[in-house]
C-alpha cells in the first residue's frame, strides 16, 4: 500500500459509485472528456455562463453533463451539488490559474494527484527548493544584478504566459531592467527546449519503477512562443526594442516533438528525481505533470520549470503518440487519467491517488 493522500470525509462522496470526471471546459478539457468518455465514466462539464456550442461539434469529446456558474470564482459555491454528483475534479492550467491555487486547493470535493502540490508549484523559490534538492540541474540563479557574467532572463513571480520577461545579453543590459514586482533573474540557456509530459502512477508495480509506482512518458512538445522564438531571442531584442515591441512569451501554439533516443536515460532520470524528492517533501505528485528545459549543445538538459498536472501540449496527442503508442495504443494523458480512477476503485486505492 501506498501513502494515502485523502480522508475518509473527503471521498465520502464518491464512496461506492462511479465517479464523474469533472473539470472546467477550457485547456485539455476536450481531452479529458474524451478519455472518461472512452474508459466508460461519466463527465461534467463546469462553465462560466452558458457552455461555449462548440462542444456540440465534438461528439467524443462533448461532456455527458454541464454546470454553469456566472464567475470562475462562483465555483466554491457549487462545491455541495459537486460532491452530489460523485465529482472528481481534474485540475488544468486554467482550472487552477483562472480559480487562483489557494482556492482551489480548499474545495471540499476529490480532486487527482495531490493538491499540495500547487503550494509548491504556485511558488518560483519553493519550487527550485523541490528541484535543486533533488539534483535536477537548472539555470544558474543570480541573487543580485553585480554576478551576472552573461545572458539572463528576468521573470516575474507567477508571470501569466510569459509575459513582462526580460532579457538582457549582459550585466551592462540589464540597467534597462526596472523591476514592477519581485523577481527572479536566471542564466539565459542557450539550447533547444522540451516540454516533456509524463505521468507517475503510484499504482502500477510495473514498467520504470519509481518510489512504489512506476513512471511513464506519454509524449513531448514544444510551444510556440509569440513574438518572440528560438534564435531571435537574445539578437533580435535591441532592434525590437528600437521598434517598441517587448518581446514576449506568450504561448501561442504546440508543435510535437521527439528526444533523440540516448537522451531519454536523462529525460527519465531527471523526471524520478522529482517525483522522489516530492515523496519526502509532501507525499508525492501523483498523475500528469511536465518537465520543461532546455537541452544544450553539450546535451545537458536544464530544467527551467515544472508543471503539476496535465499541459495543453498533450492536447497534441489524444489518439496517442510515438511514446504512449508503445505504452498502449491510442493512449492520450486524459485517457490514462481515466485508466488511473477506474483501477483505483477496482483495487479501493483511491485515497492514493485523490486528494
Ligand atoms: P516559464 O514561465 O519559466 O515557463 O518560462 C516561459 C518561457 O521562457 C519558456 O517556455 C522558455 O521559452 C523561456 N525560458 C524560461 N527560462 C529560460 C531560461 N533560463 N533560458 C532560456 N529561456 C527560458
Amino acid at each position: 500500500m501506498g501513502i494515502s493522500l485523502a480522508s475518509k470525509s473527503r471521498l465520502a462522496s464518491i464512496e461506492g459509485r462511479v465517479p464523474t470526471v469533472t473539470t472546467l471546459c477550457s485547456h485539455s478539457s476536450l481531452q479529458i472528456f474524451h478519455g472518461a468518455r472512452a474508459e466508460g465514466l461519466p463527465s461534467l462539464g463546469l462553465t462560466v455562463g452558458p457552455p461555449q456550442r462548440f462542444y456540440e461539434a465534438f461528439p467524443l469529446a462533448r461532456p455527458d453533463r454541464f454546470l454553469s456558474v456566472p464567475r470562475v470564482k462562483d465555483l466554491p459555491t457549487v462545491v455541495d451539488r459537486l460532491r452530489s454528483e460523485g465529482s472528481v475534479l481534474i485540475p488544468h492550467g486554467s482550472f487552477v490559474e483562472y480559480l487562483g491555487p489557494e482556492a482551489f486547493a480548499e474545495l471540499d470535493v476529490p480532486v487527482f494527484g495531490n493538491r499540495a502540490v500547487l503550494g509548491w508549484e504556485s511558488d518560483r523559490r519553493k519550487e527550485r527548493e523541490w528541484l535543486e534538492s533533488a539534483g535536477v540541474p537548472m539555470p544558474t540563479r543570480y541573487e543580485n544584478e553585480e554576478e551576472v557574467d552573461g545572458p539572463v532572463i528576468v521573470k516575474y513571480y507567477g508571470a501569466k504566459g510569459g509575459k513582462g520577461f526580460f532579457l538582457a545579453k549582459n550585466r551592462e543590459a540589464l540597467k534597462d531592467f526596472h523591476p514592477t514586482g519581485p523577481y527572479v533573474i536566471q542564466r539565459y540557456v542557450l539550447g533547444t527546449r522540451y516540454y516533456m509530459h509524463f505521468f507517475y502512477s503510484p499504482l502500477s508495480d510495473r514498467g520504470y519503477r519509481v518510489g512504489h509506482g512506476s513512471l511513464e512518458l506519454l509524449g513531448m512538445d514544444r510551444r510556440d512562443e509569440a513574438n518572440i522564438d528560438e534564435l531571435y531571442k537574445l539578437g533580435a531584442q535591441e532592434e525590437l526594442l528600437k521598434a517598441g515591441i517587448r518581446p514576449t512569451f506568450v504561448v501561442t501554439g504546440n508543435v510535437p516533438v521527439i528526444l533523440r533516443e540516448s537522451l531519454l536515460p536523462r529525460a527519465f532520470d531527471v523526471a524520478a528525481r522529482i517525483i522522489e524528492r516530492s515523496i519526502e517533501l509532501f507525499g508525492g505528485m501523483v498523475g500528469p505533470f511536465c518537465v520543461e528545459g532546455i537541452m544544450t549543445e553539450d546535451l545537458e538538459f536544464k530544467v527551467f520549470e515544472i508543471s503539476t498536472r496535465i499541459v495543453a501540449g498533450t492536447n497534441l496527442f489524444i489518439s496517442g503518440s510515438p511514446y504512449s503508442d508503445l505504452i498502449a495504443p491510442g493512449l492520450s494523458t486524459g485517457r490514462r487519467i481515466a485508466q488511473e480512477i477506474n483501477r483505483a476503485r477496482h483495487e479501493g486505492r483511491l485515497a492514493e491517488i485523490l486528494s
